[in-house]
């Protein structure tokens, strides 16, 4: 289902609009596909010997500007995997920060190049609304905090990436896609897996019951968590525990490879090891997804263990990536044998995507609303934990089609 439609104003003016147009029909969409690799791009690329988004693979011409993309909250994922991801897209650009912390801000500007005026406190956000050099936000805070600067960016006039989970409530994520409704702006969420090609694969595999119909599901995430003063173990910031964090992954993991949405869910919390540390949020939970049609997904995910599976066992083999949810170093194996696909630059592949979408105004295939229906399903968890009942899954559920 398709939300968020942009404005029929091409971002990049009519120019860029009739040129595209005028190569798709030229080159036709399969042979841009297949063309080489954009040769004029310095250093190492990225896209080496990958499929790109279109509008990326026809880069032979590049468009008159790459889209901005203005990064919010310069923690952890943004220094370390968005900010480099950005040095390697070809259709958008680190053109702004907002940042609560000035010494971050005068690091950043330096490294990335960034001018004085693209860089915004949280006081000052509402002003990026004037800055033409921002055309897109990337909301990158801590959980509680996304559904507050969805709705700031959409109301300033842009279009809005927000990182998983969208928000702390389903009543929040309904506001957030409103928001870019009414503004007539996209919203996408940072999942970045479904632009990575073993859980392409996956979805491959699983949704086109390449091994026959599929049996069941078992997906697990879990890490071992540091800092016990961190956001992630603060309720009232994260939403919840590892389930919120790293377990929505397997929530994803079990649907994509289903291609179906499932229809009730049961769960048990892990015991607590850690009181202490564990006093707000959950260690650890073990969780089940059931389908219309009988198969069940065992999920379990954890701030106290590692691991990182998604696995499908079919009525004629099996199929899974070992480890399945990381940054890269992702591994396949199938009852045929292993699979042959490459690892990629994730990031770099989900912001030029969402670049493209927003070029050729198509929809993204993470929009808010599945967003929305993860945050359903994750607090549908919860309440069977907390209840012990199995919990059937509602109106988020069924907004997005199966994915
Ligand atoms: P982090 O703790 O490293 O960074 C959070 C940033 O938010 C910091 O810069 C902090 O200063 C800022 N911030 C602003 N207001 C704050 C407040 N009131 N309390 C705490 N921090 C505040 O976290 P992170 O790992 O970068 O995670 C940020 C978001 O990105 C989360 O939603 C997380 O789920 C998501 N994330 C996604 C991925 C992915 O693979 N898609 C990976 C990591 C994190």
């Amino acid at each position: 289902m398709q939300a968020n439609q942009s404005s029929p104003m091409h971002p990049f003016g009519d120019s860029f609009s009739r040129r595209s147009f005028l190569r798709q029909v030229s080159c036709g969409l399969g042979a841009a596909l297949a063309m080489p690799r954009f040769s004029a791009m310095a250093g190492p690329d990225p896209y080496a010997g990958q499929e790109m988004p279109a509008a990326a693979a026809i880069g032979a011409f590049p468009p008159d500007r790459k889209l901005g993309i203005a990064l919010v909250g310069l923690g952890g994922y943004s220094e370390g995997q968005l900010a480099p991801a950005l040095q390697q897209t070809k259709l958008c650009r680190l053109a702004g920060i907002v940042t609560g912390t000035p010494e971050k801000a005068s690091t950043w500007k330096t490294k990335y190049n960034i001018p004085d005026k693209n860089v915004y406190s949280y006081e000052t956000f509402d002003q990026i609304a004037n800055n033409p050099d921002i055309d897109i936000i990337y909301v990158v805070l801590p959980n509680a905090l996304h559904a507050e600067y969805v709705i700031k960016a959409a109301q300033a006039g842009k279009h809005v990436i927000c990182e998983k989970p969208l928000a702390t409530s389903v009543e929040d994520c309904k506001r957030m896609i409103d928001a870019c409704n009414q503004a007539n702006k996209k919203l996408s969420v940072g999942y970045r897996l479904h632009f990575e090609p073993h859980n392409q694969e996956m979805m491959r595999l699983g949704q086109k019951e390449v091994f026959g119909p599929l049996k069941k599901i078992y997906a697990d995430n879990g890490f071992r968590i540091g800092d016990p003063k961190q956001w992630r173990l603060n309720q009232a910031l994260s939403g919840g525990g590892p389930l919120m964090d790293v377990g929505i992954y397997c929530v994803q993991g079990v649907i994509y490879t289903k291609g179906q949405n499932p229809v009730s869910v049961t769960a048990k919390f892990h015991e607590k090891t850690d009181l202490e540390r564990f006093k707000e949020v959950e260690q650890g939970i073990d969780w089940q997804m059931q389908f219309a049609d009988g198969t069940s997904a065992d999920c379990k995910t954890s701030y106290a263990e590692g691991y990182g599976r998604l696995r499908a066992e079919a009525a004629k083999g099996w199929f899974e990536l070992n480890p399945a949810y990381g940054y890269g170093g992702l591994k396949g194996e199938t009852s045929r044998g292993p699979m042959d696909v490459p690892n990629v630059p994730q990031q770099a592949f989900q912001m030029d995507d969402f670049a493209d979408c927003i070029i050729n105004n198509k929809p993204t295939r993470v929009p808010g609303e599945m967003g929305m229906r993860d945050v359903e399903i994750l607090y549908a968890i919860y309440r069977a934990a907390e209840t012990g009942q199995k919990v059937r899954l509602g109106q988020a559920v069924n907004a997005v089609g199966n994915r």
